[in-house]
Parts: structure tokens; sequence; C-alpha cells
């Protein structure tokens, strides 16, 4: 029987059974599937199908795939906020600024706080005495006062001036207010924002 198996291959169980009365005729029978085996063996050698299990991962990868909503990461709000807030600053800017400049105007005309020289409302600007990165005074009526471009950049507020003019006018109090009023706490917060640009757009003209 070993040289039997040495000649034809050992085949599967199942055809064991069979070749256990063998005949000649089941021989050859049984040889032919043996050999057709080896082929297609061969063949899937050659050109190896997919593997099932590939396609089961696939599957699972797949379904990680599936549509979940992206939320925005922690960095990327913080940027969304943080853009919204700046632009709601430069709008309460440019109405706080025109508040001033509207309520010390005198027909049509508006005096620099430092210098006395007469100017048109839109050729003037919004003078702080603290300055605006102070947060607690930006918006504050006390601190700011309308100046033209030579004292308010040029000479970067004209402090000097600025402090002497504010005690001629109002007193030492004054002064101390706005010093306690400026180191104040302030979180900006857009609410906050929002009801000054609303509160300032209602008082300009
Ligand atoms: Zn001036």
């Amino acid at each position: 029987m070993g040289s039997f198996w040495y000649a034809f291959g050992k085949p599967s169980q199942d055809s064991y059974i069979w070749i256990l009365p063998a005949s000649k005729a089941y021989l050859k029978i049984i040889q032919c599937v043996i050999q057709e085996d080896v082929q297609i063996k061969a063949m899937e050698r050659f050109n190896p199908q997919p593997k099932p299990v590939k396609e089961e991962k696939k599957k699972t990868y797949q379904l990680k795939r599936s549509p979940i909503k992206r939320k925005l990461k922690p960095k990327e709000k913080k940027a969304i906020d943080k853009e919204s807030s700046q632009a709601l600053v430069k709008k309460l800017d440019k109405y706080f600024s025109l508040f001033i400049r509207q309520k010390h105007s005198e027909n049509g005309l508006v005096e620099c706080y430092t210098c006395r020289k007469k100017m048109e409302i839109n050729q003037i600007q919004c003078g702080h005495y603290h300055s605006r990165r102070f947060y607690s005074v930006r918006w504050e009526e006390m601190n700011c006062r309308p100046q033209c471009v030579s004292c308010n950049v040029f000479k970067h507020g004209n402090y000097p001036e600025f402090s002497k003019r504010l005690i001629e006018d109002h007193g030492r109090q004054y002064m101390d207010l706005l010093e306690v009023k400026k180191n104040r706490k302030v979180k900006l917060e857009r609410t906050f924002l929002k009801v000054m640009i609303e509160h300032y757009k209602n008082l300009v003209k």
C-alpha cells in the first residue's frame, strides 16, 4: 500500500473510504479526481483568491468609517469664539468712539482734550487716559476724551497733559476712582459685549 500512496499522493479522508474496495476502475477515477484537485490548488496558488477573513476585517473597518458627526476640537472651538469676540470688541470700539466724540462735540466741532485744537468729528479720535489694553476702562466714559491724531498716536496719548487737565476739570478723587476702575478684573463675555454694543448704538446719532 505504501507504494500506492507514493504513486497517487495521499487522498483526503473522504476519498479514503472509497479506495478501500479498490478495483482498477475506481483507482483510475480517484487518480483523475486527485490530479484535478492538485491542478486547482496550483491555480489557486498562482491566482490567490481574497481570503474571507480579510473581507470581515474590511467590513469592520467600513463600520468604523460610518458617518459620525465630527465634533470640533477644543482648540478649534476656542479659535472660533476668539474670532467672534474680537469682532465684537472692534464693533463696540467703533460705536463707543463715535459716542465719545459726539458727547464732547459742539456745533459739529470737537476740541482735542490735550492740545485744544478744534476739528471735525470724523477727523478726531477717541483717546484713552489709561490704555485700551485695560479692558476694565476701555469703554469707561470717565477714561476717554476726544484727541487729535498728533496727541493720541504720535504723542502716545499726551499723558502728562491728559492727567493735568483731568485733575483741573474733576479733581484728584476722579483720578483715584479711575485708578480703582482700571484695576478691576474683567472677564470679556460675549453677552456683555453685545449688550454694550446695543447700548452705544442707540446713543449715537
Ligand atoms: Zn491734540
